[in-house]
């Protein structure tokens, strides 16, 4: 079976072509680093994450190119800086710092590139001047905005004529606009605010430029994927694709890719609601895995109904999945067949889990079958999961954990090293790691 990825442009799943076959390009819009990125932002990056990982596993490891940038400059970013009295650089590289290790404890694979958005300014303004001279872009009171209308197929992704987007009023109105679609490339800054020089003044981009500038730059001008979250597609994707085809007249990418939203009891998550949750936050109490494994049980497209339910029922599927570690497999069997039609046919990974489960039943029935054992520990591998330390208890046993510590110190005296490592490995799969000094044994929950 081919690839099968469902298309925002033609609203149609289509047969997956590469533009290149010895080098498919794929670009995911990344966070906006002003807080804790939140389970709705870690949606795309562990789907696209998965589809990172199955175009190495069809395509070869080599071939493939993945851009997952990070927004460092916005007006969200520039906001909160000020209200924390702290630079805009400061604010970006605390959230990075927390981002990190979210992305290691998900098990979320480097992409090749991860640009920031400020150390594109310089090809952000040639792209800029360039719209400009073309008639695409006008200048006005120290702005630079791109006129809709001039590009013949302004709506094509989102399929909102400018009228339905006037009228639903999902444009800033104002004075220096010609027309009420028409959208900043360029913005000049505030003092307080940073700034870049520019033929139009001092200022910084507008965020849909940053990433046809990072996009284009990375990846050329006709690339294969572009994704992101639903509410990417207007303006933010509509607009990258209006800017970035009348620079270079190419289509940018052949297929757009968005994940719908995650859901707290049927709302769509949002700070205004106040029901955040950050991944930070949940990785205090569950581990990647179990996060991740939430993630996956709805197909990407579709709202996911995020839920402590949901988050436990992970936590005793994968309690029961840990089995694996103990099992010798054989990479080389490749993976069963349903399981990869499912992640084959548009990343449906709820189908994915589901032939999981059904061939660990099957090796529960036939514990010796080194096949259904390989194909079960390929899969997993295949999108990421590798579920060992499932729910990490809030409240931990601090008397078992000491009871161990000096148990393991009575078997290094009595030089019982296979005991001691024993121990040590025992409290690991626990969450907990022994770290020796001369002091003697400290712990931490990883
Ligand atoms: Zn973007």
């Amino acid at each position: 079976m081919s690839l099968k990825l469902y298309n925002t442009l033609s609203k149609e799943k289509e047969i997956f072509t590469p533009v290149d076959v010895n080098n498919i390009r794929m670009y995911v819009c990344g966070p906006t680093l002003y807080n804790n990125p939140h389970i709705g932002n870690f949606r795309p990056i562990v789907i696209f994450d998965i589809l990172f990982r199955l175009l190495q596993d069809v395509y070869d490891e080599n071939k493939v190119t993945y851009v997952r940038n990070i927004t460092d400059i916005d007006d969200k970013i520039i906001n909160t800086s000020n209200e924390l009295d702290i630079s805009a650089e400061e604010l970006v590289k605390k959230y990075k710092k927390t981002f990190r290790k979210d992305l290691i404890s998900l098990n979320i694979l480097e992409p090749t590139k991860e640009p920031s958005a400020t150390e594109y300014i310089d090809q952000m303004v040639t792209m800029i001047s360039d719209l400009i001279s073309k008639g695409f872009a006008y200048e006005s009171n120290k702005h630079v905005l791109f006129e809709s209308k001039k590009f013949q197929d302004y709506g094509k992704l989102s399929r909102l004529s400018p009228k339905d987007i006037i009228s639903g009023a999902r444009v800033e109105i104002a004075d220096y606009k010609k027309n009420p679609e028409d959208f900043v490339l360029w913005k000049p800054s505030k003092d307080s605010e940073p700034f870049w020089e520019s033929p139009w003044g001092k200022g910084r981009p507008g965020w849909h430029m940053e990433c046809s500038a990072m996009s284009y730059e990375i990846l050329g001008s006709n690339f294969d994927i572009h994704g992101g979250g639903i509410d990417l597609i207007f303006p933010h994707h509509e607009n990258e694709i209006a800017q970035s085809t009348c620079f270079h007249g190419e289509q940018t990418a052949q297929v757009w890719m968005h994940n719908g939203f995650v859901n707290f009891s049927g709302e769509k998550m949002s700070k205004s609601l106040g029901n955040i949750a950050t991944v930070n936050d949940l990785l205090g109490t569950y581990s990647g895995d179990v996060i991740k494994y939430a993630l996956l049980t709805s197909h990407y497209r579709q709202p996911l109904e995020f839920s402590d339910d949901l988050l436990n029922s992970a936590v005793s599927i994968l309690e029961k999945w840990s089995d694996f570690q103990n099992w010798q497999i054989d990479k080389s069997l490749g993976f069963d067949k349903q399981f990869m039609d499912y992640l084959l046919d548009d990343l449906n990974t709820p189908g994915c889990l589901m032939r999981l489960q059904q061939i660990f039943n099957l090796i529960k029935k036939d514990p010796e079958n080194q096949e259904l054992k390989s194909y079960f520990v390929n899969g997993l591998n295949l999108i990421g999961l590798k579920p060992t330390i499932t729910k990490k208890e809030l409240k931990i046993d601090i008397n078992y954990i000491e009871n161990m510590i000096s148990q393991r110190s009575s078997a290094k005296e009595n030089k019982d090293f296979a005991k001691a490592d024993e121990i040590r490995n025992a409290l690991q799969k626990q969450g907990i790691i022994l770290e020796d000094s001369v002091e003697g044994t400290k712990w931490k929950q990883i």
